[in-house]
């Protein structure tokens, strides 16, 4: 068989292997260096047998869902990659690593400028995640001023509503 594999990071960072535009887990070592993956789609039965990273059988009759789309496949391999490697180079800039991220990509170009703040957005969550615990006098300063951002007018010290003179 000849079929082409490829890798990607799923959003929690595993290893998931691409045929077909299907995506397949890691589902259980066999013997004989055979492992057996299967589709991500928790109610499909699908499944492939790789021994030493070779495509050894192949049960992918998936059931119940369809193949992943080209350009959405790829988004959520470039955003799963950056996400890992904002866990990894905490000081490097977004920007950076998203452009290196593409510049991989044999189909870069077809990254939209939506597709970039995305990236950025799950890139800067990603790394706010990694960062250590606020000390112990942020939660008082928060509820300072989550009590001010909450409401939905801006009150006089008086408590009238400004809002109401309009
Ligand atoms: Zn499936």
């Amino acid at each position: 068989m000849d079929e082409i594999l490829s890798e990607m990071l799923s959003e929690k960072g595993q290893k998931l292997i691409i045929l077909r535009n299907f995506k397949f887990s890691f589902h259980k070592k066999l013997a004989g260096d055979v492992e057996r993956w299967k589709c991500v789609k928790r109610l499909c039965k699908a499944f492939i047998k790789l021994e030493n990273g070779v495509l050894v059988e192949d049960q992918a009759n998936h059931v119940g869902h369809a193949a992943e789309a080209e350009g959405s496949l790829l988004r959520q391999k470039i955003s799963n990659t950056l996400k890992r490697r904002a866990t990894e180079c905490i000081s490097e800039r977004p920007a950076k690593i998203i452009r290196q991220e593409i510049s991989k990509c044999s189909d870069g170009p077809s990254v939209t400028a939506n597709d970039m703040d995305r990236f950025r957005k799950n890139l800067s969550a990603a790394k706010l995640r990694t960062f250590p615990k606020l000390p112990k006098s942020m939660p008082d300063l928060h509820t300072k001023f989550g009590g001010f951002q909450s409401s939905g007018h801006t009150k006089t010290s008086t408590g009238e509503d400004v809002t109401a003179d309009n």
